[in-house]
This record gives structure tokens, C-alpha cells and sequence, in this order.
């Protein structure tokens, strides 16, 4: 049934159900239940059609929200998923993982007092009925071309940039050393956000599109950035970060101290059906043990959440700073509370402690001082105030850095900048090597699937332009 728009005023937000917290915790299934058609017209109908989106400015893709929302409560739905689509390549992704809290929903112009209209929820509705009903298609191009791109990281930037090349017609492949396509968006992000078959069945379209990949492949090893740029038109690097931050104290480096990242892999994997070694020898299982996670953003939620569904004894949240001031989204916060997670907040590792392995963490008690010249405070140790943790895994989620790709490439040509991210002309995506261009994480440091989502997109548009403007010059064929 058609809904008129601006029903705010008389239609409270609401939100798909959540699974109840035991229920969730037990099983890797995803937290929230998608909406029936007439929920989701209902609640898309909410929006107030403004003069100036703001969820639409604050979105990096610049998604043409207002419009989807109102073919939604239409119950256009094909139309629907057209608009949305034309501007992001994984809407259903999107909907799914994107801290709409901070983007499109934080900047609803009804979020105060009414409460923003559910935009993450919608989206997802719209592409999730697009899959079923058979909408979404491989790339198709109209017209084949036969100069070649090869793209580094099967990430969502270089998916996203993949699809848009392909689409033009290039001869596209992508090379990742991982044994699947998807990036952190696989390997990552848990299942209980993300289930994995949703980033697979892209993957499956892609190489339905004429896409190639070239898995198990990791460049620098086994095959050299140069032996790219002979073979390809134009290289894309999109390799994400990944260099674990670290904590340097007494401690840190016994066993059962692990790297996020490996946790979550491991766990991923286990999930996928792989065979784990780690997980199965109880290095990076949390199953019965007493579990630490030290951090406050995303990835700590991840791995608190993680390790509940592996069914530890308890799990406890160190962040040296207070609620109000985590870096990660809200609601996972309030998610992993609801799942029997501990917060410490306003604590920090002093010393993990234990002889063979690790036993236990001692922790100091912080307090948040005068801000720094960033204008964020500062946080200071509180003098005799320390306590003791037991604890038979820890897991270190402090955030990543790139790894020193001008080393792992063997290219000391590629420039980085001071924090090891590689500097590319920003109007042109292109870095100081010729044909070779850059996105994602790897130029913005570790950022949002969105924005990986947008640099792709952006790559492909410089990277055709790049190719154009070359005009006659022979290009080298795809193998
Ligand atoms: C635990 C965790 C949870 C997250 N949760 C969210 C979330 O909920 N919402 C959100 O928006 N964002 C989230 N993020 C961030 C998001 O996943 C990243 O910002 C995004 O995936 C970056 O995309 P990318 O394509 O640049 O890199 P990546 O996704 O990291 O992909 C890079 C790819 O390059 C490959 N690669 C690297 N080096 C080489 C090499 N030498 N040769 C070949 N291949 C190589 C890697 O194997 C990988 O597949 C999360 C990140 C983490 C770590």
C-alpha cells in the first residue's frame, strides 16, 4: 500500500527486531530480523522529503536517500533498489555495518525530538528484496575494451573499483592473498554482523561479470608490483591495514596475548568451515576461558562479542577512557552490554602477568584530564589505584597501522606519508608511480566499508579517465 510521506508526526521510529540477547549470544546468526514490506513502507515513510538531505550529505556515497525512502513507502520497490544501487555497490552491506548513528540517521533533520527515520534498516530491506526477486545482476558491460586493470586487495575497494571497471568494460583482475574475495568485510567483521554468504554471493556475480581473481596470490611474494604494471594498463593498490598496534608492557608478549585480527580470522574462518589449527589447540578460542579485551573501538566489540559466542567464562572490556568518549558505534556497545560483556572503563593495562601463559592482568585506573591541542583530554593515570583481572586470553584490539608496503612491495618509489598510509594526488587518486593508483584504507588509514566503498568507485572513474587520456597508446592484453 502507498504511505504519504511526513508521517513522522504520527508514526514512532521503529527499528527491525533484535533477537533477544540469549538467543543471539548462542548462535553466529546476525543480531536484527529483517522488516515485512509494510513495516518497512511504513517506517520510510516517516521521512520529511526535506529541502536539504542532510542524511544524504552525510553520507559518504551521497546515497539519494530521500528518494529511496519515498519508492520504498510507494512500494516501488524495483525503483527502489535502482536508486540506491546507482550510487553504492553493496547497499545491502551498507545497511547492514554502516554506523548510521554517526552518518545518515545522526544527521536526520526529524532525529531531534522524533527520532531519525530507520535508514540502515530500509536500506537493507530494499536490497535483500532485490536479491531474492532476482535485480541484482553481474557487471554487464555494453562494450568490451580490451586494456587490462589489475587491482591489489579484493577489499571493498577494490570490489567496489573491479565492479565500475568492469562495467566500462575493462579487462579486470584482482589479486589477493587471502584464500576469498571481500577483504575485512570476510575476514573480519563477525557473522553475527555480516553473514558471510551476503559478501560471497557478490563475489559469485563478479565472477559471473568477467571478473578474474587470483587468490592465494599475495603481491611482493609472488608475483612483483612491476610484473603488474607490465601486464595491466593501470595497477590499483587497495590493500587495507593491517599492522597491529601494540602495547608495550611487562607481559605482552606471553602466550595466550593475541592480535585481534588473528582472533577474528581464526574465528571467521572456523565459521566458513576452514580447519584452524589455533582455534582447534585453543590458542585463539576463548571457549571456558576468562577473556580480556583491551580497546574501545569496533574491533574490541567484535572480539568481546566473539568470544561470548564461544561460550567464555567471562568477558571483560578495558578502555582507558569513559563511555561517552569509545571510539566505536554505540550500538555495538549496547549490544555487547546486553550479551553479559563487562565494561572497565576510565582502565589500562598496567602488566599482563602469568609464568608459561598469561594468568591475569593488572590494570590501573585512569581519569580524563585537560584536553591536548586536538582538543581531546587527555587521560592520566590515577595514582594507587590499581586492580587485577584473572584472565586466560587476551586480546589486544588497539587499532591498525599499514604495513610498509614501499618494503613489502620491494618499491621504495611508492611514497607514504608519515603515518605509512601512500600518498596519492588527491584529484587524481594516482601515487608518484605512473598507471599505479590507490584507495581505501590504505590511503585513509583504517576507515569504514562505506569509504572504502567510495575511494573504489572514485578509482574507477580516475583510472578510465587515465586510460582515455592516453588515447592511441597500444595497451597490453589481459592473459
Ligand atoms: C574487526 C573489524 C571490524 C570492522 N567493522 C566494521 C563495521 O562494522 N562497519 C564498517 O563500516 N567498517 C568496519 N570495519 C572497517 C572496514 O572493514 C574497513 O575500513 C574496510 O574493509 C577497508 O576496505 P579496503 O578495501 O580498503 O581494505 P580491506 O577490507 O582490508 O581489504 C584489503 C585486501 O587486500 C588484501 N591484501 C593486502 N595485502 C596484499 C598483498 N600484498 N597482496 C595481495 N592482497 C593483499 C587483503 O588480503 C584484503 O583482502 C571493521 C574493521 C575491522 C578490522
Amino acid at each position: 500500500m502507498a504511505e504519504k510521506m511526513l508521517q513522522f508526526v504520527r508514526l514512532q521510529q521503529r527499528q527491525p527486531d533484535k533477537r533477544d540477547a540469549g538467543e543471539r549470544s548462542a548462535d553466529w546468526g546476525e543480531v536484527y530480523q529483517a522488516f515485512a514490506q509494510e513495516a518497512a513502507g511504513a517506517q520510510a515513510s516517516r521521512c520529511s522529503q526535506c529541502g536539504v538531505p542532510f542524511c544524504q550529505v552525510h553520507c559518504p556515497l551521497n546515497n539519494n536517500i530521500p528518494d529511496w525512502l519515498k519508492l520504498t513507502a510507494e512500494g516501488r520497490l524495483e525503483e527502489a533498489y535502482e536508486v540506491a544501487s546507482a550510487t553504492n555497490t553493496f547497499p545491502e552491506i551498507c545497511g547492514r555495518v554502516c554506523p548510521q548513528d554517526r552518518l545518515c540517521e545522526g544527521n536526520c533533520v526529524i532525529e531531534k525530538g522524533f527520532e531519525s527515520v530507520t535508514i540502515g534498516a530500509v536500506e537493507k530491506f530494499i536490497t535483500d528484496t532485490a536479491w531474492e526477486k532476482g535485480w541484482v545482476k553481474p557487471p554487464m558491460p555494453v562494450r568490451e575494451r580490451h586494456q587490462s586493470i589489475g587491482i591489489i586487495g579484493a577489499g571493498p575497494a577494490g570490489m567496489a573499483a573491479a565492479e565500475r571497471l568492469r562495467t566500462m568494460g575493462y579487462q579486470v583482475t584482482l589479486y589477493d592473498r587471502h584464500d576469498r574475495a571481500g577483504g575485512l568485510m570476510i575476514y573480519g567483521i563477525p557473522n553475527f554482523k555480516l553473514e558471510k554468504e551476503v559478501v560471497v554471493r557478490r563475489w559469485q556475480q563478479y565472477v559471473m561479470g568477467g571478473i578474474q581473481f587470483r587468490l592465494n596470490t599475495s603481491v611482493g611474494r609472488d608475483i612483483t608490483l612491476g610484473e603488474l604494471r607490465q601486464k595491466h594498463d593501470a595497477v590499483l593498490i587497495a590493500t587495507g591495514v593491517y599492522k597491529a598496534r601494540d602495547i608495550a608492557c611487562p607481559g605482552a608478549d606471553l602466550p595466550g596475548v593475541v592480535a585481534a585480527l588473528d582472533y577474528l580470522i581464526a574465528s571467521n574462518r572456523k565459521g566458513l568451515g576452514d580447519d584452524v589449527p589455533e582455534f582447534e589447540n585453543g590458542a585463539l578460542n576463548a571457549e571456558g576461558k576468562h577473556v580480556v579485551v583491551v580497546g574501545g573501538g569496533d574491533t574490541a566489540m567484535d572480539c568481546v562479542r566473539t568470544a561470548v559466542r564461544q561460550g567464555a567464562a567471562s568477558v571483560t572490556c578495558l578502555y582507558r577512557r569513559d563511555k561517552a568518549n569509545m571510539p566505536g558505534s554505540m550500538r555495538e556497545v549496547k549490544n555487547a552490554d546486553e550479551e553479559g560483556v563487562r565494561f572497565e572503563w576510565l582502565a589500562a593495562p598496567e602488566a599482563f602477568t602469568g609464568t608459561d601463559r598469561v594468568e591475569g592482568v593488572r590494570a590501573q585506573r585512569m581519569h580524563l584530564g585537560l584536553p591536548d591541542a586536538t582538543g581531546r583530554q587527555q587521560v592520566e593515570p590515577i595514582a594507587n589505584a590499581g586492580f587485577a583481572l584473572k584472565a586466560d586470553l587476551v586480546i589486544k584490539a588497539l587499532g591498525f597501522d599499514p604495513e610498509d608496503l614501499p618494503a613489502a612491495f620491494n618499491e621504495p618509489a611508492l611514497p607514504v606519508t608519515r603515518w605509512g598510509t601512500l600518498k596519492v594526488d588527491h584529484r587524481t587518486m594516482m601515487t608518484a608511480l605512473p598507471g599505479v593508483f590507490a584507495a581505501g584504507d590504505i590511503v585513509r588509514g583504517a576507515s569504514l566499508v562505506v569509504w572504502g566503498i567510495r575511494d573504489g568507485r572514485d578509482a574507477a572513474e580516475q583510472i578510465h579517465g587515465f586510460i582515455q587520456a592516453r588515447g592511441e597508446t597500444p595497451a597490453i592484453a589481459a592473459e
